[in-house]
């Protein structure tokens, strides 16, 4: 998309998706059919040369990283990869707390930009029918959605403004493979070509985090929060005490941070931190007994409990990836739903 760049006498251009990358990391070397499927993942960077005017904050940019993986496998085993890649999308999402709008089988539509045999392209669409429809999903067919080379399923997320946009993708391309001249040798020790399923599970950074800052309003899971407990001193005395449990919750993982006076009244130090899903307030009666106060993000306020317990519960919580809160009666519960 970009010109190229002349560089010590070489021609570098700025790669617009890693499809091909990948393509050449499989093609560097022989393969054989027991290294199939081979999965190649990737947070990696891509740049498309949008022009200034359809720009627009973090959700279409020029320079993107993009989390993304081709799985190279035999035609008989591409359903079970895409069948594999939508489940962990569903994983996903309910670890950030993302809905979809819909899921989208996007097909070619009219014109020239679509490459290949149309006989592939149904064998392909019919596939990933084939995939949703199995896995229970609602979803709804989109024409002229397609990529050039192949049909893929789409999952739309839908913004503030009911404006929607592709998060995650699943692709099973046969067109690809071709055009790279991609091979393995069979049980038969002949030579086959592989497919290639695109798979990315939650797109690019940029539009992942612009969704996820709209979605929560900045109050992310716990487990994704940039500052996931500050430690909160009623005064000066229990500075110590404070900087004790933040300490013990770094060492667990945590991050976490003391808010003491010199940053406010105790009022306004628990109003600053209103994004950050725990606070442990400790007083006079905390610091003595070795408790905090932990109130949440929701504003739920716990009764005072041993700092060991309530940073062991926040810790297990965290560790699990789930949306919601910990609180003291649900913790020893992990297999309850947040
Ligand atoms: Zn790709």
């Amino acid at each position: 998309m970009y010109p190229p760049m002349e560089v010590g006498g070489e021609e570098v251009v700025l790669r617009p998706s890693l499809c091909p990358h990948h393509a050449l990391l499989y093609r560097s070397r022989g393969r054989s059919y027991r290294e199939l499927p081979l999965r190649l993942a990737e947070l990696g960077g891509q740049y498309r040369s949008e022009l200034s005017g359809v720009l627009g904050g973090l959700t279409r940019v020029r320079a993107m990283q993009l989390n993304d993986a081709h799985i190279f496998c035999t035609p008989d085993q591409a359903a079970a990869e895409a069948r594999a890649a939508l489940e962990m999308i569903r994983q996903a999402y309910a670890a950030l707390g993302i809905e979809s709008a819909r899921y989208r089988l996007s097909l070619r539509g009219r014109g020239s930009k679509y490459v290949g045999d149309p006989r592939i392209w149904d064998q392909a669409a019919a596939m990933l029918a084939g995939i949703l429809d199995d896995s229970g999903l609602a979803w709804e067919a989109g024409e002229g959605e397609a990529a050039f080379y192949g049909p893929k399923i789409d999952v739309q997320v839908a913004d503030a403004a009911e404006r929607e946009a592709t998060l995650s993708t699943v692709q099973v391309d046969f067109y690809q493979p071709a055009q790279f001249d991609l091979h393995y040798t069979g049980a038969d020790g002949s030579r086959h070509r592989p497919v290639m399923v695109h798979r990315s599970i939650v797109g690019s950074m940029e539009r992942a985090v612009a969704h996820l800052i709209e979605r929560h309003g900045g109050a992310f899971p716990d487990w994704l929060a940039p500052e996931q407990l500050v430690v909160v001193p009623v005064s000066d005395a229990q500075d110590q005490a404070a900087t004790e449990v933040a300490r013990q919750a770094t060492g667990l993982g945590l991050r976490a941070r003391v808010a003491g006076p010199d940053s406010g009244t105790l009022n306004r130090r628990i109003r600053s931190s209103r994004l950050v899903p725990y606070q442990a307030v400790i007083g006079e009666r905390e610091a003595t007994a070795g408790q905090v106060a932990v109130r949440l993000r929701d504003g739920r306020r716990l009764p005072p409990l041993a700092a060991d317990a309530a940073l062991g519960g926040i810790a297990a919580h965290v560790a699990a990836h789930r949306t919601g809160l910990w609180d003291a009666a649900t913790s020893g519960r992990p297999g309850r739903p947040a």
